[in-house]
């Protein structure tokens, strides 16, 4: 099938390039000169496991392209998706100005009748916008072209977005006619072969459904958040917790790993967005308001351990230190750093007056261009050469490689022996066994 796409971030390329991959004819559209320019020369703009081969191979076969040229990817395209970004507004809502923007340009260019899949999150009613705008410009373009506005939203979790792509748990479509779902479900079939993974319903209830996943997907880190803050002021262990909850199979084991908080550019967003449909609709989501305050303050927790190890009051204890810090990136296998933990606690040393020399696998390019030059801030070649020089470690994310470091190195090279766990990789006692002084989240010791 002939498939357009609005927007080569995470999900539009991931898509776009999976759909090419089991043989649709894709032409992916996005408004950043430099990056189709860069795609078109084999450049991939994010760090995506697997994803670089596959778009290289199927920009290569002829099914993959991309183009700044709306107008003739919307010619091409009997299905034209929208998946550009839908950033907070101010208050929390979700921002749709670039999703009406594509609408708009759907609507001055649609020449025969298309399915337009909305794929980017966005808050119930949106679909109704999006028909309105499109239908805008065919009024005042004086011509009537059959079109109908689908909510297909997208699951995918970063770091293992072309896994997801390509076998997904579930395929939702929202919609108003059977001619689109049947549309919908051609183009799926080939990621729909072995059990039936498509779920059909009104466009609504899909629209609510992914803000429902997200939501329920970061009330499980906050809830665990606060259960190990809990654990940590009556001195037990999250850990042990975690393990006593989660061989029950209604609670899983699943989302429940406490932490630094829960970053990205999905799950901040989509709390707040849902929240502020709910005020919009009469209702107090006292629920998502907590979700969201327990992580707000998480993502200072780590700082706050510090604190309490170095305390020579009022951040002295702090000044003039060194922290490596290990992991930037909102959680691993992505450069991905939008709403990142790191970035809270970056903030919170600079400002204690500490020099922060951190290591990422993926992320050190996008860390330049958050924080540009600066001396307080050292981007390391190793996690090794993180530490040289370092009074402290702080783990900030999971990436694989930091799982089972050599503490015996560790407390040779670290000036002050101590370890902050941010996401609670490591055995108290095999750290303290090493001569370190170790803190975790919601590890009762550490009180
Ligand atoms: P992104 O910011 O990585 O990419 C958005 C892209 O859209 C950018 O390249 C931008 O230049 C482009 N764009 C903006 N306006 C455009 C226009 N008028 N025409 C063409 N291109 C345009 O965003 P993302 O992370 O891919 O997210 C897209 C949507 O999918 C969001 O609504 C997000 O909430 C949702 N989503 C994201 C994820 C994820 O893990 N990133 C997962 C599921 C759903």
């Amino acid at each position: 099938m002939r498939v357009a796409i609005f927007g080569t971030g995470y999900v539009g390329l991931v898509t776009g390039t999976c759909l090419a991959e089991v043989g649709h004819d894709v032409i992916c559209v996005d408004i950043d000169a430099a990056k189709v320019e860069g795609l078109n020369n084999g450049i991939i703009p994010i760090y995506e496991p697997g994803l670089e081969p596959m778009v290289k191979a199927n920009h290569a076969s002829g099914r993959l392209h991309f183009t700044t040229d709306a107008a003739s990817a919307i010619s091409h395209g009997e299905i034209v998706f929208i998946a550009v970004g839908t950033p907070p507004d101010e208050d929390g809502s979700a921002d749709l100005q670039y999703v009406l923007a594509v609408a708009r340009t759907i609507g001055q260019h649609i020449e025969r009748s298309t399915v337009v899949v909305d794929k980017s999150t966005v808050p119930v009613g949106t679909a109704d916008r999006v028909h309105a705008a499109i239908a805008e410009q065919l009024r005042a373009r004086g011509v009537e072209v059959p079109f109908e506005v689908v909510s297909n939203p997208e699951f995918l979790k970063e770091g293992d977005a072309v896994n997801d792509c390509m076998r997904p748990d579930r395929i939702v479509i929202g919609a108003s006619s059977p001619q689109a779902v049947d549309k919908l479900k051609r183009l799926y079939g080939p990621f729909n072969r072995n059990h039936e993974r498509i779920v059909v319903m009104d466009v609504r209830s899909a629209e609510l459904t992914k803000y429902a996943a997200n939501a329920m997907l970061a009330t499980k880190i906050s809830f665990m958040n606060e259960i190990a803050n809990i654990a940590e002021r009556v001195g037990a262990d999250i850990e042990h917790v975690r393990h006593g909850i989660g061989s029950d199979p209604r609670i899983g084991w699943h989302f429940i790993y406490p932490g630094a908080g829960y970053g990205g550019s999905c799950f901040p967003k989509d709390v707040q967005a849902l929240a502020r449909t709910a005020q919009q609709h009469q209702y107090q989501p006292r629920l998502l308001d907590a979700v969201e305050a327990v992580n707000e303050a998480q993502k200072g927790h780590l700082f706050e351990l510090i604190q309490r190890h170095f305390d020579l009051g009022e951040d002295e204890g702090v000044r003039g230190r060194t922290f490596a810090v290990w992991g930037l990136a909102f959680k691993p296998n992505t450069d991905d750093m939008r709403e990142a933990s790191s970035r809270r606690l970056l903030a919170q040393l600079w400002e204690a007056g500490a020099t922060v020399r951190a290591y990422d696998p993926e992320a050190h390019e996008e860390a330049k261009r958050i924080f540009g030059e600066r001396d307080d801030l050292v981007l390391c070649d190793s996690a090794n050469a993180a530490l040289e020089g370092a009074d402290a470690l702080v783990v900030v994310t999971e990436w694989k490689q930091f799982r089972s470091p050599d503490f015996g190195r560790l407390k040779a090279t670290l000036k002050d022996a101590v370890i902050f766990d941010g996401r609670n990789l490591y055995e108290p006692g095999d750290v303290e066994q090493a001569g370190l002084a170790y803190y975790g989240i919601g590890r009762g010791r550490s009180v």
